[in-house]
Parts: structure tokens; C-alpha cells; sequence
């Protein structure tokens, strides 16, 4: 019989929350490998990595900003160390307000203590004058941030296959074994399988009656050679600097939609988008789309299959990987090296499970 490698985990996925979990289980000098498929619809290779204290039309702050965000400054910039890249960038985000409702919630929020530090009302918009289409207001967002997650993740791949800790596997569900409190993978025998699937999680028989509710995520890159923004714009959609006269674009979020690949109707979203936001010409250079692993109560999942406790789950990132992933892959590491405790919040077990025929189902509140 063909010897297995023994490992302590197998990582499947590549994506940012693979990317994490692996990086702070090596740092825990734990036996590692990672299997990754880059399937149409992944979302690092292409996300804005915005890291933002305050989102959304009703302005609300984000979830346990000040703790995550510091976290998250604090992994990038040790990953940068390793890899020689820089992927944390401090970053302003002006913001158009559209009508009187969106500059009162504006005026309103910041006038509270904890949305103060990150809220100006009187931007400097001269760097703009002429190049954007006026909006009702402006304001500002700072203590933001842009990870360059498309670089993290390939950077982190090519750092594991140096140190042959990387393999190009589509994984056959089908094929996972059990043996002797193990979990066996083709050549791979670990103590534990974590899947870092993304979206792609649907498609998982042990995980995907979780309630992911993923959205695709469309944008442009675009080249605009008369804008020189310095900062980030927000307006009709996230003008975000790319160097170059080059601008991330984006983005749409459909809940319903066919396949992962870019759609005529997301170009046309899109192009419409930036003819309301621009008054200088500009250019497309390309299309890209992605499919989000948002989920229903917008909160991580993390933990251990109810029935085969060799298989764990870390994904449900949602529209905010860049923020939520370095802490989250950090308190999967504790939970799985059995120095600390899932946040229940964050834990699986949140949704009450029933085991039926190898799968758990979220109990029907009204039942
Ligand atoms: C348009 C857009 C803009 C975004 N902007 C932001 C932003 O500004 N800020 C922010 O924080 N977040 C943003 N996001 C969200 C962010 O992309 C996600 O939170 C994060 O990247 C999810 O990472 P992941 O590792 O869970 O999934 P993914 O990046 O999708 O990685 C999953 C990996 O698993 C692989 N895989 C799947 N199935 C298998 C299998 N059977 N075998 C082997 N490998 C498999 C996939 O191919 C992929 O490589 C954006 C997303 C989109 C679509």
C-alpha cells in the first residue's frame, strides 16, 4: 500500500482565509499542507481589500472595528516582513452624498463620539474639481485602509510552493476517508481537514447546509488618465487608486445570478455607473467578477463538523475579508492547537444542528 504523508492539517483553499489560517498555523510550527484549485468565481485575486470603519448608506460602523482593524494592520504588515511586498496601505475615502437623507445621516453619525475620529464634513475636494460629477455633498472617511489582497494570496502561494507545502488539487469530496481519527486525502493523512472554500462552499455535501447567502460581485478596471486621485472616491461606486492612472471599479452585488463569469448587464451597471461619477474621459482595460461568501447573520463560521470532528470549516468572510480574516484565522488557529475557545458569535454551533444523513440543517425558527 502506497505510504500516506502524515500531516497535522490539510488546508483546502487559497483564497485570504486559507491564506491566514496557514500562516498562523506555520507560525505555530504545526505540519501543514494547502490545496487549492483556482476555480472560476474566487474573490481575493480580485476584491478592493477595503478596510472601512463605516459603510453602508445608513452609516453604520463597522463590527468591532478598532480591535479587528488593529489586529488586521498588525498580520499584514508581519506578512509583509516575509514576503518583501507591502500589502497594508492607510487610506482616506471621500464620499459623495447624493440627497438631504444621506447628508443628514451623515451629520448626524459623526456628530457621535465613537464615529468622530473617522468622520470629517469638510473635505478638501480641490484634487477632484472638474473630474468628478458634482454630488449634493462630500465627506470624509479616514482611518481606512486597502490591503492588496490579490497580491497576498499569490505571493503566499509561491512562498508555499517553495517550501513544498502547495499542491494544485480540485478536491473530490467523495474521496475523504476516515481512518483511525484521522482524515485521509489522497496521498494526505491529517488530524484534522479545515476547508477554506469560499463561495464555492455550496458545493460542499459536509458544510453547505450553513446558511451562505453569496452574492457575485462584478468591476472594471479602468484607466483614467485625467482623474490623479490620491485618494479613494466613493460616489456612484468605489473609484479605488491603483497606480498608474489604473482605478479598481466597483462593484455590483446580485444575490441571483447564473454563473460566476462577468455578464453584459454587470458591464453595462457598471459603465453606467461611471458616466454618473466621472466628467473626464476613461477607458476600460478589464472586466472581472467573483462570488462573495456572504452569509445570513453577516458573522464568521468557524468550527468543527457536528458528526466528522476531523473536518473544520473557516470561511463566511463576507464583504469583509480583509478586516474580519487575520483575527478570525487567528482564534481558528487557538481553537484547533486547543488554546482557546471559538467566540460563540462566530462558532457553527450557533445554528441549532440536526444530523440527518450526514448533513446538519439550521432549525427552522418557526418550527
Ligand atoms: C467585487 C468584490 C469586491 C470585494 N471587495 C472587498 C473589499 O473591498 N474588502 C474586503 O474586505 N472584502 C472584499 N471582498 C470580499 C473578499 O473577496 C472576501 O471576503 C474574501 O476574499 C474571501 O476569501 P476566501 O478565502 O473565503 O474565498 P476565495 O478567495 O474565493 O478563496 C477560496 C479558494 O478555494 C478554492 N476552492 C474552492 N473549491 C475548491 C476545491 N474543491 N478544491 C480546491 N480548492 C477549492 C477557490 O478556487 C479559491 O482559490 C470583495 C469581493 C468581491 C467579489
Amino acid at each position: 500500500m502506497e505510504k500516506k504523508q502524515q500531516v497535522d492539517y490539510i488546508i483546502v483553499g487559497q483564497g485570504l482565509a486559507g491564506t491566514l489560517l496557514s500562516h498562523f498555523l506555520l507560525l505555530e510550527n504545526q505540519r501543514v499542507v494547502v490545496l487549492d484549485y483556482p476555480h472560476e468565481g474566487r474573490t481575493s485575486n480580485i476584491a478592493a481589500g477595503l478596510v472601512n470603519p463605516v459603510t453602508g448608506r445608513r452609516i453604520a460602523k463597522s463590527w468591532r472595528f478598532e480591535e479587528l482593524s488593529a489586529f488586521a494592520k498588525e498580520t499584514y504588515q508581519s506578512l509583509e516582513g516575509q514576503l518583501g511586498v507591502q500589502l497594508w496601505h492607510d487610506r482616506r475615502i471621500v464620499r459623495a452624498l447624493h440627497n438631504t437623507f444621506e447628508e443628514n445621516e451623515w451629520m448626524r453619525r459623526s456628530g457621535y463620539p465613537e464615529f468622530q475620529s473617522y468622520m470629517n464634513d469638510e473635505p478638501e475636494m480641490a484634487e477632484f474639481a472638474g473630474k468628478v460629477k458634482e454630488p449634493h455633498a462630500w465627506g470624509e472617511l479616514t482611518g481606512c485602509a486597502q490591503v492588496a489582497l490579490p497580491l497576498l494570496v499569490e505571493s503566499w502561494r509561491k512562498l508555499l510552493e517553495r517550501e513544498g507545502l502547495f499542491f494544485t488539487e480540485n478536491i473530490d469530496y467523495q474521496k475523504l476517508r476516515f481512518e483511525n481519527g484521522q482524515v485521509v486525502y489522497n496521498n494526505w493523512s491529517a488530524q484534522k481537514l479545515i476547508f477554506c472554500v469560499g463561495a464555492k462552499a455550496v458545493e460542499n455535501p459536509f458544510f453547505n447546509h450553513l446558511p451562505f447567502l453569496a452574492t457575485k460581485g462584478e468591476l472594471l478596471i479602468v484607466r483614467i488618465p485625467g482623474l490623479q486621485a490620491g485618494r479613494i472616491l466613493k460616489h456612484k461606486l468605489f473609484l479605488v487608486p491603483l497606480g498608474e492612472d489604473l482605478y479598481w471599479a466597483g462593484s455590483t452585488s446580485r444575490f441571483e445570478f447564473e454563473g460566476p463569469n462577468p455578464t453584459s448587464l454587470g458591464r453595462e451597471t457598471l459603465l453606467a455607473e461611471l458616466e454618473k461619477t466621472l466628467a473626464v474621459p476613461f477607458e476600460v482595460v478589464s472586466h472581472l467578477a467573483g462570488i462573495r461568501p456572504t452569509v445570513a447573520d453577516l458573522r464568521p463560521f468557524l468550527g468543527l463538523h457536528p458528526q466528522y470532528p476531523a473536518l473544520a470549516i473557516f470561511n463566511g468572510l463576507g464583504t469583509k475579508g480583509a478586516l474580519l480574516g487575520p483575527f478570525f484565522a487567528k482564534q481558528m488557529t487557538n481553537f484547533l492547537l486547543r488554546k482557546g475557545e471559538l467566540e460563540a458569535e462566530v462558532d457553527i454551533k450557533r445554528f441549532e444542528q440536526t444530523v440527518r444523513s450526514g448533513h446538519f440543517f439550521t432549525k427552522d425558527k418557526t418550527g
